[in-house]
């Protein structure tokens, strides 16, 4: 294909779904939890760059658990599960950053089984585990 730099499209409104495949895959491509302002600068190149449109994503796919948001980092990761059932758990490695999703149906099920008990109305659920992960603990 011939290059014509004129025949560019003019850069034009992206639709909603376009902009949550963009930062679904900027955080896929990131590998690590990334800030909302580290996102930002990402998607910048891609045509989305009003902080508010990426917010927006955000919630978008935290709404349909193709991302979530790390409470204790302030950050967000690209979903593991391509089918998420409940919440997650999250593992995160304070030195090499590595974060490491899996399922645990029965915390999920005892901290409801409490809550329930207790009377209280639960908002949000975030289960967040800080350590080590095992590659930095096995370097030392
Ligand atoms: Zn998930
Ligand atoms: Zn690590």
């Amino acid at each position: 294909m011939p290059h014509h730099p004129t025949s560019k499209p003019p850069a034009k409104r992206r639709s909603a779904a376009d902009q949550d495949k963009i930062i679904v895959e900027a955080l896929r491509g990131a590998g690590r939890p990334v800030s909302a302002y580290e996102l930002i600068e990402q998607v910048r190149g891609f045509g989305v760059t009003a902080p508010p449109t990426v917010y927006r994503a955000l919630q978008r796919l935290i709404d349909d658990g193709l991302a979530h948001r790390l409470e204790s980092l302030n950050a967000f990761v690209a979903c593991n599960h391509p089918h998420h059932a409940g919440k997650a758990v999250f593992a995160i490695c304070d030195t090499c950053g590595t974060v490491n999703e899996f399922d645990s149906a029965s915390a999920i099920k005892a901290l409801t089984a409490w809550a329930k008990t207790a009377e209280f109305e639960v908002r949000s659920m975030t289960l967040e585990l800080r350590g080590k992960c095992k590659g930095c603990v096995a370097t030392g």
